[in-house]
């Protein structure tokens, strides 16, 4: 595990510093929506780790590493295709047919095509292998009927990489199949999901005989699963090194919170600080090892799972103390509240921090058996 970059990430950590310096202000505070992916595009800063051939710039995962870490600190906002980008572009590099790669990879790129990712279902969140979506075989494609929950961007999207059953009598990880199904179908129906703090995220996707053509089945009909597993491992890859960043920024502005309150000199909140920054510091070291195992097996480990729930207690544990720190002012929201209401966000936001990606008690079963190797529950 290397903790310094090398010459070569020197200098691209410096350029992308001061091209984030100069250009996040401008697009932070106004913008037509899509401007911000336009100019990350123009400036080479998509697709880093893909290959030449697909528009990428080839690199080790390190420079992924260094660019999620420098946006994050420089509060960048996010490519409009978040999805798509980092993880069905890198799919579709792996197993889409040259013409698929061909037809989506760039505009997925450009942000011209926003995916979102229809695999969760009400009975198929923690066991995706439950997976009840079914495709019956047409003369020309697929046609496709079910539910999917919690998806994503999909209110804004144009595609979406579909896991569905394909095989009518086969059971848990058989018989899968990934689709491509274009957004804009007759059948598809997206309803949006209000969460706690107003914003609506995430949606309901009904499909109700959607037709989906032969030349969007991504991957052999039947092996959706092991395409599926190819997604997820994607999801993982550089997101410590984000979230980790993302907590950096939140840890400076408690900092804020805590001097503007008068409360720096209380050994009580000086305790607290100190724990949560010796909790951000062990975060940023696993981010490390994740990001070294991940340069050199192409895979992110199973480390990436002590750092996901680890994150999800930090984040959760900050947020809280937030809030007792505010005493009664907590309960104001908006923008004549403390910090026009980031902490009460991120304290409701935050609660879905121990579900979204793997659910706490998922990842303690996986460091249980994967990384302590302790015997299999089942
Ligand atoms: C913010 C957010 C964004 C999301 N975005 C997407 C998206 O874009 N696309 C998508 O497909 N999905 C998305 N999801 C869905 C997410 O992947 C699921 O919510 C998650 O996998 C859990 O599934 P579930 O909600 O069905 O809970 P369930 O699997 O029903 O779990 C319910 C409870 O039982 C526990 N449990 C389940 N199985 C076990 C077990 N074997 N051992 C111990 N405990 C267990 C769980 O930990 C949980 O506490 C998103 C979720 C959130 C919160």
């Amino acid at each position: 595990m290397h903790l310094r970059d090398t010459p070569q990430e020197a200098a691209f950590r410096r350029d992308l510093r001061a091209w984030l310096a100069e250009q996040v202000p401008r697009h932070r505070d106004g913008g037509a929506p899509g401007d911000w992916t336009k100019a990350l595009h123009a400036a080479g800063y998509t697709g880093l780790t893909w290959p030449a051939a697909y528009g990428g710039r080839g690199l080790p995962p390190t420079y992924q590493g260094i660019y999620a870490e420098e946006s994050a600190l420089a509060e960048a906002p996010d490519h409009s295709n978040v999805i798509g980008l980092g993880m069905v572009g890198p799919t579709i590099v792996s197993h889409g047919s040259p013409e698929q790669q061909q037809r989506f990879l760039e505009p997925i790129l450009s942000g011209a095509y926003v995916f979102c990712q229809g695999f969760s279902e009400p009975d198929a969140g923690s066991d995706l292998a439950a997976v009840r979506t079914r495709a019956t075989a047409t003369a020309d494609g697929w046609r496709v009927t079910g539910e999917k929950v919690w998806s994503s961007y999909a209110h804004q999207a144009d595609w979406c990489l579909l896991l569905a059953r394909t095989q009518p009598d086969s059971t848990a990880h058989t018989g899968l199949t990934c689709l491509l199904v274009d957004m804009r179908s007759p059948g598809v129906q997206v309803l949006p999901l209000r969460q706690s703090t107003g914003d609506a995220d995430f949606n309901q996707i009904v499909l109700d005989d959607v037709l989906v053509p032969r030349d969007c089945v991504l991957g052999p009909v039947g092996e959706g699963w092991r395409i599926a597993m190819t997604t997820l491992a994607h999801e993982r890859g550089t997101f410590g090194i984000t979230l980790t960043a993302r907590l950096t920024v939140e840890f400076d502005r408690l900092l804020r919170t805590v001097r503007d309150l008068g409360l720096a000199d209380d050994p009580t909140v000086r305790a607290e600080l100190a724990e949560l920054h010796v909790q951000l510091q062990a975060l940023r070291w696993t981010g490390h090892r994740t990001m070294a195992t991940l340069a050199r097996t192409g895979k992110p480990g199973p480390e990436s799972s002590v750092l996901k729930l680890h994150w999800s207690v930090t984040n959760q544990r900050l947020a809280a103390f937030a809030l007792r720190l505010l005493g009664p002012a907590a309960v104001l929201d908006g923008p004549d509240s403390h910090a026009a209401g980031h902490w009460q966000h991120l304290r409701l936001r935050s609660r879905a921090n121990s579900i979204e990606g793997g659910t706490s008690e998922i990842l303690r079963g996986i460091i249980a058996e994967r990384v302590l190797g302790l015997p299999r529950t089942r």
